[in-house]
């Protein structure tokens, strides 16, 4: 099975196995930092801790003067979990503490098991005031796509990973499935406050928790709200101690306030320059780089790399009206990736015609000086011509006629 980076958790924790999903909600998600989404979620009367953002040293130090008290979080925000464990997340006991937690965490190249061994860099802080906790527990939401409804997850396992919660201790998971056209009841949230262990005096308080973030999570259009962890204070108030958001990017059209949110710093770069071309790239870790037409063929490709023994570089869809211009920015992103060793293009001609496809090809190798081994397999409207084409072209290319054929020859190609 394929492994997507940073892939959603949450969704595997619920059962959402299947490849396409992952790679779709990855790639139809846009993420924020933990700053804005408290601040999203302040907007909606979910309790959080006071805090402020900072860019540089000397704005922490102003952030924990503004805070008072006599405790503060320095908190790295990038676009990836498990920031405590990486040493992300700090706490300081006076401002001078502040001022040398923020410089040392402000720049650092930070690894957490969501970033990849490069890690991320840090350019944004959160300070916050220091939160008295008593107890961490688990909640997200998240769309069920096999009973076509909302769920809700939540569990007194806080502060770990889910997805380990759901390996190890399966029944510390407590599910509900709200009805989108009726939405979370009383009952389903009562169940899950009462079923993670909040103590009664408390549970008033999760359950209005629980069903902010049910109306959070369906007004903002979000594919996951994360809270990790929700914790019980000493003076028994429920409050959000982290947040993550992801929004379908699909419904982002009505969502200004949210696309504004989008920090381009944390983006892919292959996939920030794919999407100026309107195309669908998803960066992988292996080293045949594929450059097909449609999502379906997509996957199906690189599953069929992956039969014969070779693993993708990335996911690319160059949809229905790729142009010459389209193909060579795809070559171009596919080769900036130093781990390409081969190119497979598999095209499916249907109302895009082969031959458009080939000439695209062949100007794009001729335009990028294409290094490595090129595999072609086009099927469909004007097959004949594409193939004279590239054959006529007096470039190197393999063609090949079936896709498993395509598979191993470009998974010969790398070995
Ligand atoms: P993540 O590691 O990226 O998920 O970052 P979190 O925001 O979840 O922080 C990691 C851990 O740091 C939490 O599980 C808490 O145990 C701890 N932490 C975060 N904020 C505070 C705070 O205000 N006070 C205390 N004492 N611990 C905190
Ligand atoms: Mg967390």
């Amino acid at each position: 099975m394929l492994c997507i980076a940073g892939f959603v958790s949450a969704e595997m924790a619920l059962g959402n196995r299947f490849v396409f999903t992952q790679t779709h909600s990855e790639s139809n998600s846009m993420k924020i930092h933990e700053y804005q989404g408290k601040e999203i979620l302040r907007q909606f009367g979910v309790p959080v801790p006071r805090g402020y953002p900072a860019f540089t040293v000397q704005e922490a130090v102003e952030a924990a003067q503004k805070l008072g008290g006599s405790i503060w979080v320095v908190k790295a925000q990038i676009h990836a979990g498990g920031r405590g464990k990486g040493g992300g997340v700090k706490l300081a006991r006076s401002l001078d503490e502040v001022k040398k937690l923020a410089g040392e965490i402000l720049g650092m190249q930070l690894v957490t098991h969501q970033t990849g061994p490069e890690g991320q860099k840090v350019r944004r802080l959160l300070i916050e005031e220091g939160a008295d906790i008593k107890k961490e527990y688990y909640v997200s939401v998240v769309t069920d796509r096999a009973s076509q409804k909302v769920a809700m997850m939540a569990s007194s396992e806080g502060g770990m990973e889910i997805e380990e919660v759901a390996k190890t201790n399966p029944e510390k998971i407590i599910k509900v499935f709200a009805d989108p056209s009726t939405g979370i009841t009383d009952d389903q949230a009562k169940q899950l406050a009462t079923g993670i262990g909040v103590p009664a005096a408390s549970v008033d308080k999760a359950v209005d928790v629980f069903k902010k973030l049910y109306k959070v999570y369906m007004d903002t259009d979000a594919s996951l709200v994360e809270i990790n962890p929700l914790i019980l204070e000493g003076d028994g108030n429920i409050k959000a101690l982290d947040a993550k958001f992801n929004f379908d990017s699909n419904a982002l059209f009505r969502h200004p306030e949210i696309v504004a949110l989008r920090d381009l710093d944390e983006e892919d770069p292959a996939e920030l320059e794919a999407s100026k071309y309107d195309l669908s790239y998803i960066s992988l870790d292996g080293d045949i780089g594929c450059l097909v037409n449609g999502a379906g063929l997509a996957m199906a490709t690189m599953d069929t790399i992956k039969l014969f023994g070779g693993t993708p570089a990335n996911f690319l869809d160059v949809g229905g009206g790729a142009t010459e211009e389209k193909v060579t920015a795809a070559f171009e992103i596919m080769l900036r990736n130093p781990k390409v060793k081969a190119i497979l293009v598999n095209i499916f001609g249907g109302i895009m015609r082969c031959d458009i496809i080939a000439t695209g090809v062949v100007a794009a190798c001729k335009a990028v000086n294409l290094k490595v081994p090129l595999v072609v397999r086009m099927k469909g409207t004007n097959e004949d011509q594409g193939k004279k084409i590239l054959a006529d072209s007096g470039l190197p290319i393999i063609s090949a006629d079936t896709m498993a054929d395509a598979a191993k020859k470009v998974v010969a190609a790398v070995k």
